[in-house]
């Protein structure tokens, strides 16, 4: 808990996760979450700011849609075509 960005980002960025996860997360959170990781990288004493960080990024970069998906079926409304 020395580092502010840490001590704090990490639990929010879990508890978002967590609900993306099971998409009942807001499409907007996407983007909170990951300005919240661009805080953390880079602003922490140890390695662990990044560690957490990184996967979170990559996982936007790369799955975006599956996860706007994933909110979209949660909330019932077919994703147009
Ligand atoms: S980055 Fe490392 S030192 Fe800083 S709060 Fe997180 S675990 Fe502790």
């Amino acid at each position: 808990g020395q580092c502010t960005p840490c001590r704090e980002g990490t639990g929010w960025m879990m508890r978002v996760m967590e609900r993306l996860v099971k998409g009942e997360a807001d499409p907007e959170e996407i983007d909170m979450l990951w300005d919240v990781t661009k805080q953390v990288e880079g602003h922490t004493i140890c390695a662990l700011g990044d560690a957490a960080a990184w996967p979170i990024q990559g996982l936007i970069k790369n799955f975006r849609p599956e996860i706007e998906d994933r909110i979209r079926s949660k909330r019932g409304v077919i994703a147009a075509e």
